[in-house]
Order: C-alpha cells, then sequence, then structure tokens
C-alpha cells in the first residue's frame, strides 16, 4: 500500500534507519535474546545515530523532528521483531511525560541523556495487586520535609534492569483516590531504591523486565513531575500516544508475519505445488492481507489526527482493542501456514508470534480498551 503521510525527508531518514538497524542490530539480536538482555552499548548507539527521542527540541539534545520520525522508528524495529530495544517506549511513551510536565530545570537536567541514550527510562505504574485499575496503587511518596519518601513495589516494569530514572506512580495523598497520585521521578542509585526480579516472559526475551522496589526511599521535592495529585490526570492525556505506538508495533508486526508467511507458503513445495496454491490457504492468506490493509488504513489517519492534535481517545482504543488481537490472529494463522517449521526457533515466525501476544495486554488490555469504548458510546 502506497502510504501518503511521508515526505522525502522521512524516506531518507527511514532509509539511513534501515541500514543501521541491519548493519548494527539485527545481527546481534539473536544472541540479546538468549542473554535476556539488550546491552546499554546498543542503546547509546541508537542514541548516537539520532533514532532516540527525534522530536526532542535542540536544547534538549535532539533534532527536533516530527512524529513522523517515531513512527519510522517503530515501523522499523517492530518489523525486524527487535523487540527487546524497545526505544518507542523510552522515546514516545516514557520522555514525553518528562517534557510536557517537567520543569525546565529537570528538563535541561534529563532530556539530553534520554536522547543520546545515556539515560535510559522506566515508568513504574503496575503493581503486584493492581494492573489495570490504577487508581489502586498502593505505593506511596509521603512528603517529609524537602523530600518524598517513597514505599512500594511494582512489577512488570520494562527497562527495569537498565533504566537510570524511573517516572514512579505514587500516591502522594493516600485519602485522596485517584486524586492522590503523582509521578516522582527516582533515579538509579538513589538509597531505598533497588531492583527486584528480572523477570523470565513468554517472549520479549532480550526486554528487561523488572520488578523495583521502593523502602523508605528519600526522593528530592524537585523530582515531581508537574503538580502533585495530577499524576492520574498526566497519564490519561499521555495514555493516548502509547496506545498508539503500541497499536503501530502490532501492525508492523502482523505485516511482517504476513509478509515472511507468504514468502514460504511460495516456496514450500506439497503435492507438488506451492502450499500457498491451495484454495484454503490462499484465502487465508487474503483475509490477512486485508485486515491488515485495513489496519494500516486505520493507523495512518490517526497518526494524522494525533498530529493535527485531535482529540484520538476513542478511536486510538478501538485500534489498540483491535490491532493487537489481529497481530494475535495473523501470528497464529501464520505459524500454521509453516506447518512443523513455524514452530521452529530457525524460522522467525516463531519468535514473532510469541512475540505479539503481550501486546494486548500492555498499554492497556483489549478489555481495558472495550470498556472506555463502551463508556464513550454510552452504553
Ligand atoms: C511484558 C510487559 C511489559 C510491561 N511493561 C510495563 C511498564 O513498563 N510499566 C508498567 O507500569 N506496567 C507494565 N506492564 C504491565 C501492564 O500494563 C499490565 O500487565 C496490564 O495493564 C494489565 O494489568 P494486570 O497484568 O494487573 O492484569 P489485571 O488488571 O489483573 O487484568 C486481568 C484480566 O482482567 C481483565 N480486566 C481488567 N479490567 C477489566 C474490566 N473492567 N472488564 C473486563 N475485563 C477486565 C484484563 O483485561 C485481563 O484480561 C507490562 C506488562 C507486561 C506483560
Amino acid at each position: 500500500m502506497e502510504r501518503t503521510l511521508f515526505k522525502e525527508e522521512h524516506i531518507i531518514f527511514r532509509d539511513s534507519l534501515k541500514k543501521f538497524l541491519d548493519k548494527e542490530i539485527s545481527p546481534q539480536f539473536e544472541q540479546w535474546e538468549k542473554d535476556g538482555i539488550v546491552p546499554r552499548e546498543a542503546w547509546r548507539k541508537m542514541g548516537e545515530n539520532g533514532f532516540l527521542c527525534p522530536w526532542l527540541e535542540g536544547k534538549y539534545g535532539g533534532p527536533g523532528a516530527d512524529f513522523l520520525y517515531s513512527v519510522a522508528i517503530c515501523e522499523e524495529l517492530f518489523y525486524r521483531g527487535i523487540t527487546g530495544l524497545v526505544a518507542p517506549l523510552h522515546s514516545d511513551i516514557i520522555v514525553p511525560y518528562i517534557h510536557s510536565f517537567g520543569s525546565e530545570e529537570q528538563k535541561m537536567k534529563w532530556l539530553p541523556g534520554c536522547a543520546s541514550g545515556s539515560t535510559l527510562t522506566a515508568i513504574a505504574m503496575t503493581e503486584p495487586n493492581t494492573g489495570s485499575d490504577l487508581a489502586a496503587i498502593r505505593t506511596t511518596a509521603i512528603r517529609d520535609g524537602d523530600h518524598y519518601v517513597v514505599n512500594g513495589q511494582k512489577t512488570f516494569i520494562s527497562i527495569g534492569i537498565l533504566s537510570d530514572l524511573v517516572i514512579v506512580v505514587a500516591k502522594t495523598d493516600t485519602k485522596a483516590g485517584y486524586k492522590g497520585i503523582s509521578l516522582v521521578c527516582v533515579e538509579a542509585g538513589t538509597p531505598g531504591f533497588s531492583r527486584g526480579r528480572h523477570l523470565e516472559k513468554m517472549g520479549w526475551h532480550s526486554q528487561d523486565t523488572a520488578e523495583l522496589v521502593f523502602e523508605d526511599c528519600r526522593v528530592p521535592v524537585s523530582n515531581l513531575l508537574g503538580v502533585e495529585g495530577k499524576g492520574f490526570y498526566y497519564l490519561m492525556q499521555k495514555l493516548q500516544q502509547e496506545r498508539l505506538v503500541a497499536s503501530m508495533m502490532a501492525q508492523s508486526m502482523a505485516e511482517a508475519m504476513l509478509d515472511m508467511t507468504v514468502k514460504y507458503c511460495k516456496e514450500r513445495m506439497i503435492f507438488g505445488s506451492p502450499v500457498s496454491s491451495f484454495q484454503h490457504n490462499t484465502f487465508k492468506i487474503v483475509e490477512m492481507a486485508t485486515e491488515i490493509e485495513l489496519g494500516r488504513t486505520f493507523i495512518d489517519s490517526l497518526i494524522v489526527d494525533h498530529m493535527a492534535g485531535k482529540d484520538i481517545t476513542k478511536k486510538v482504543s478501538m485500534a489498540k482493542a483491535w490491532i493487537p488481537e489481529l497481530a494475535n490472529r495473523v501470528a497464529y494463522h501464520c505459524v500454521q501456514l509453516h506447518g512443523g517449521y513455524g514452530y521452529m526457533e530457525e524460522y522467525p515466525i516463531c519468535r514473532f508470534a510469541r512475540d505479539a501476544r503481550v501486546i494486548s495486554i500492555f498499554a492497556g488490555t483489549t478489555e481495558v480498551m472495550k470498556v472506555i469504548i463502551g463508556r464513550m458510546m454510552g452504553l
């Protein structure tokens, strides 16, 4: 499908990104999957080449590019299944909190490192007892003079091992419900902040997902992002881009899975004919191609609306509810079309299929998206 939203400058940027990923990242990725972590050096190289936070203005260390540069980075990483080096999470989901709600002093302190890859970020919302129900978090950040004293436990935190700066979602007022939630930045090395388990997952093996522990962790009041008690509003505001980025990840993975499967099915001969030529398989491929095309059209229209500053809450929730589920359907059928080879690690479809699974869970589950859409439809 010809896409009209990219200009020549984006295409040139994408070409250099592709070359970089194919030379510097893809050849090492399998080893990182075995190691269970992406080396810092890879993040640094991404930063060095302008592939982290490309939208940051010059004074914060970026080139001040538009959102389409972020789109290109997300698409190229996820088309290659490079889930572990989850730059879109750092660049387009977490760093925007600092940029939008941080003080000038905080921005000057942290953003240049975010762009260069020397300051990796994480956002810690989820806790062992609560994920979807964010207002029920138990982590507290209680004011004591010039500090907040943070206590609590977070889990499933991406970039949880490598992160240098964690935006902790905590209650600064335990009696105010969601109005008592604030965002407090905790730097690595702060006494009382430690990493728990590096979690073993079904997929995304090179992505460092971890538990974080805060025990009487004293954080300067100057590390509060924005206004105390506004954390929940900030999250609601930024979750739209998060859902868009997650949908883009799933869309690119679905496109990659279809492409690799079409290639395989045209080459693999059974009963004297290519697998793709059996009508059942042709229909299956055609159905997937059609749904993937629909997903692409939908996402591209959302990118345009998002860049124009429109409220995309309802439609992006629909995209997040539908496209990761589509990627999972595609994963299932593509493995099936590969036969036994689809279950073998040496074929990329195997990893893609297990890596696609989680996108319908993080950044708001399919069910939570449907709750939001239903509410917005007045149901
Ligand atoms: C690999 C990975 C990376 C992650 N990275 C991060 C991160 O960086 N930072 C972070 O804070 N969190 C992160 N998460 C956590 C993720 O956001 C949560 O797992 C997700 O929000 C779901 O929460 P939960 O796991 O507690 O499930 P629960 O909230 O316990 O949900 C269980 C089930 O109930 C369903 N459900 C929930 N509410 C409703 C409802 N109202 N109606 C119907 N069904 C409902 C859910 O859809 C789900 O199927 C990550 C998770 C994973 C797996």
